[in-house]
């Protein structure tokens, strides 16, 4: 008996009529002998709400009370999924991460998952019952609820996979595949059959947000067959594989932008050993991750320091750096929210050259002033003024040959 995960986002749970046909999926795949474990999001719209909530009352919450607020859209939509498979006459029941339990580390709001005993849930999974878990959700030491930061069920479904060594973990949601870009954006973006954990992983990593950044890195680390598919048609999705079995490799496979991040500058900064580590360790310390960096030349003995990190984080960036500003003495913190990070993403990168240069030429032919770059082995990013996202996507698309015919 095939042990399967299915996962659903939050359109997929966005109300009754969606979750019975969830529910309906979750029959199929179990009436045709399958054992399943189910992961469900919040109902869409549901975590942003208590999102806010949290923000609303105090923008520098603590983060186990934030945690204890967001664990619980996805638990509403656990308990319906297994009210409604009951109702549908199957042996199905709810569990909540504690209950797994899910073990995470402390990093509340964006915690790790450290591991999964799957026992209990393998002992009701061979005594036939369906198994419907909350995602995005564990338990931390010190017996207190986490959460694995947005978009964590496709996590939470990975991880279960690798536990129950599940032969597949279908991530369903609201877009049918993994595209060379946002089709909202390209109408002439393509579906992928299959790309690589390697550009998922960039990918995920730069914006596009069909599966969260560490599902694809543990299902990379942990052999996890992944595939992306629609929970609204019956057509196959995206498969997440091994590099080599993937035969026509792209320059290029994809074009990704994120609006998530701000851009901060710290002005005048003293040009001597040990900036960059007082500034960038006071922000590891208040858990905010930073992104691109630049460091101007030094002038008269100061630097400007430029780096992007997540919009919603900047409260707690912005107070970390207030925090040493007696010890590295910038004049002005700048902020700028109002960016865009665009970025191409291919594998085929590491063995031709002039990939990041075509990218700079279809930008300057618009006419787009670029920012920050920063590029990795397969990937090149630049930050750009937000309302000139569009452009640039659809520029770079053609300008890497992607569009449809
Ligand atoms: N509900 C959570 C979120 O919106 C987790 C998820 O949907 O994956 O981020
Ligand atoms: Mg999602």
């Amino acid at each position: 008996m095939a042990c399967i995960v299915m996962k659903f986002g939050g359109t997929s749970v966005a109300d009754l009529d969606r979750i019975r046909n969830v529910a309906q999926r979750v029959k199929r795949e179990v009436d045709a002998g399958n054992q399943v474990a189910v992961v469900v999001s919040a109902m869409s719209g549901v975590t942003n709400q208590l999102v806010k909530y949290c923000t609303d009352l105090d923008p520098l919450h603590d983060a186990r009370e934030y945690d204890a607020v967001v664990a619980t859209g996805e638990q509403v939509t656990s308990g319906l999924l297994a009210i409604e498979l009951q109702r549908l006459g199957y042996n199905a029941r709810s569990w909540q991460g504690w209950q797994i339990p899910i073990q995470t580390d402390d990093a509340f709001g964006k915690a790790r998952i450290d591991g999964i005993d799957g026992s209990a849930l393998k002992t009701s999974l061979d005594a036939g019952e369906i198994a419907v878990v909350a995602g995005f959700q564990g338990i931390a030491p010190g017996n207190r609820v986490a959460t694995l930061g947005r978009g964590g069920s496709d996590t939470s479904a990975v991880a279960l996979a690798a536990a129950l060594k599940a032969e597949r973990c279908d991530i369903y949601t609201d877009v049918d595949g993994v595209y060379t870009t946002d089709p909202r954006i390209v109408p002439k973006a393509r579906k992928l059959a299959k790309i690589s954990y390697e550009e998922m992983l960039e990918l995920a990593s730069v914006g596009a947000k069909v599966l969260q950044t560490r599902s694809v890195e543990l299902a990379m680390n942990e052999g996890v067959r992944v595939q992306v598919l629609s929970s609204f048609q019956d057509i196959p999705g995206t498969m997440v594989v091994d590099e080599d079995e993937i035969v026509e490799k792209q320059n290029v496979s994809g074009v990704a932008y994120s609006r998530d991040d701000a851009k901060m500058t710290v002005r005048r900064v003293k040009d001597r050993p040990g900036i960059a580590a007082t500034i960038f360790g006071a922000l590891a310390e208040a858990n905010v991750n930073v992104d691109m960096i630049v460091q101007n030349v030094g002038a008269d003995g100061t630097t400007d320091m430029t780096f992007t990190v997540g919009k919603a984080d900047l409260p707690r960036a912005h107070a970390a750096l207030a925090g040493i500003k007696a010890d590295i003495g910038y004049t002005d913190l700048l902020e700028d929210t109002d960016v865009a990070k665009i970025s191409v993403v291919g594998v085929g990168m590491r063995s031709h050259a002039g990939i990041a240069n075509t990218m700079f030429r279809a930008l300057a032919d618009k006419g787009i002033n670029i920012q920050v770059i920063s590029t990795s082995e397969i990937k090149v990013s630049v930050l750009i003024a937000a309302e000139y996202t569009e452009l640039a996507v659809r520029a770079l698309h053609t300008a890497y040959g992607l569009d449809a015919a």
